[in-house]
């Protein structure tokens, strides 16, 4: 299987090392490829938006036609994974700096791809301290606290019907899952520790027996 990063900015190569690593370690044949170009997209069986900067990517990924053949992905199952930035860009709703929602397409700023039914807010947890690491307890997988890196990081302020929370740090929603879409507000690509990236390696599994 094919696992896609979308790579026109941020931790692409960590990503691509990690799933390196995870479908190694699960016995999986495959290969983690970045995407950089429109047709790339299609031959990949699960893609992942990594962390970096939510505007500089979502442009880039709308002005490269990205931004459809993603959507598209979706439609047709594809497992996505958002990290950080890359769960701002899965959120249908982005609040601005005051907590007001705007909807896709309404902020100049922000592309968001509009797949998850969650509110996100850019910088929740940026405002107060840039960066730090906590253990975070995730539901569905075992183990020890998840130890979640989290820089100028987005949180979950509002989920829809659909949507399983899977973690919280300080009350607010970091992790959380929708069918085959999985959000993250930290970034499980900085450390060494692969289980989530092996956890949503298995979602598209149930993805291609589906
Ligand atoms: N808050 C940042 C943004 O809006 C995301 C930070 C990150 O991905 N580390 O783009």
């Amino acid at each position: 299987m094919r696992v896609g990063i979308v790579a026109l900015q941020g931790d692409v190569s960590e990503h691509l090392e990690s799933f390196q690593k995870a479908l190694r370690d699960l016995a999986r044949p495959g290969e983690a490829v970045p995407i950089r170009r429109r047709e790339e997209v299609a031959g990949c069986g699960a893609i992942a938006i990594p962390g970096g900067e939510s505007t500089t990517i979502s442009r880039l990924m709308k002005s490269r036609g990205i931004t459809e053949e993603i959507q598209a992905a979706h439609r047709r199952g594809t497992p996505i994974l958002g990290t950080c930035a890359g769960l701002i860009l899965l959120a249908r709703t982005i609040t601005d700096e005051l907590g007001r929602p705007k909807k896709q397409g309404m902020t100049s700023e922000v592309y968001p791809l509009g797949l998850m039914d969650i509110e996100v807010d850019r910088n929740a947890f940026g405002r107060q301290r840039e960066s730090f690491e906590a253990p975070l307890q995730i539901h569905g997988l075992p183990g020890e606290p998840f130890p979640a890196v989290f820089i100028r990081a987005p949180a979950i302020q509002r989920t829809g019907p659909g949507v399983a929370v899977l973690g919280r740090h300080e009350n607010r929603i970091v992790a959380a899952r929708q069918g085959n879409l999985l959000g993250l507000a930290f970034h499980p690509e900085l450390t060494g520790d692969h289980r989530l990236h092996r956890y949503f390696l298995e979602m598209t599994r149930s993805a291609a027996k589906r």
